[in-house]
């Protein structure tokens, strides 16, 4: 089959799963969104994604992602970051996309928000919440997590919508949700203190069912949409 095809086929067949698992546990119909991640693969890829009204899409890697969002730059595309920020490169994440799912300091936030042009919407921002703290991931803990919140909904020019997080995978489904509850809890414990939070940017390939049993509203699928990834750039 060529390439196109199987893209398409596999995008149909991500929304069918997402579909499901909304009907199984009990979820709104179309309440989970789907983020293609695109990481390593070329504008055509995301071309042929893009005629399936696939609008989100996820990048890693910042120069890659600067040359196809310049690329690409007519086209109607939400662009996420979902990698690690290192806060001497804030400047372009603030200018080149829509949402930063990855944030977990003050440091970084406060720079996005002085660095998104006051031209542009506000940046959507996810803290990326630690839930194994593991001391070798990056993400908040959930002590930080409430202070980070209350501090960052105090900035100007970006939009706190809720948390991200990239849990080590489980060997069940009933642990990998247990693990997904532990974030979805935190997430409460912030809309409880009064932070507006619409967003959970929970599950990938392997585990979106159990994320989206435990209220995930963003899914973030790579391999599974366009197929294996060339190595990094
Ligand atoms: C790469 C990546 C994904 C997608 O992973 P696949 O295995 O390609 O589905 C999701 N989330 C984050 C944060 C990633 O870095």
């Amino acid at each position: 089959m060529p390439t196109n095809t199987i893209i398409k086929d596999n995008i149909e067949q991500a929304r069918k799963r997402i579909a499901a698992a909304e009907t199984k546990f009990n979820r709104t119909a179309n309440s989970v969104s789907l983020l293609a991640v695109s990481k390593t693969q070329p504008t055509s890829a995301i071309l042929t994604a893009l005629e399936q009204q696939q609008f989100h899409f996820g990048e890693n890697y910042l120069q890659e992602a600067f040359d196809k969002i310049d690329t690409l730059q007519d086209q109607p595309i939400i662009w996420h970051y979902i990698g690690a920020i290192q806060s001497n490169k804030t400047r372009p994440i603030a200018v080149h996309f829509d949402w930063v799912h990855s944030v977990s300091s003050l440091k970084v936030a406060t720079r996005l928000s002085s660095q998104r042009p006051e031209t542009l919407p506000d940046l959507n921002i996810c803290l990326q919440f630690n839930v194994s703290n593991e001391s070798s991931k990056s993400g908040a803990s959930l002590e930080e997590l409430a202070i980070l919140a209350t501090e960052i909904a105090a900035l100007p020019r970006i939009k706190l919508r809720g948390l991200m997080a990239i849990p080590q995978k489980a060997e069940t489904f009933e642990q990998q949700r247990a693990i997904f509850h532990a974030v979805q809890q935190a997430q409460q414990h912030l809309i409880d203190t009064g932070h507006p939070l619409d967003t959970l940017s929970l599950g990938m390939s392997a585990d979106l069912e159990a994320a989206i049993a435990e209220g995930s509203t963003m899914v973030r699928i790579g391999t599974a949409i366009f197929g294996p990834r060339k190595t990094a750039p």
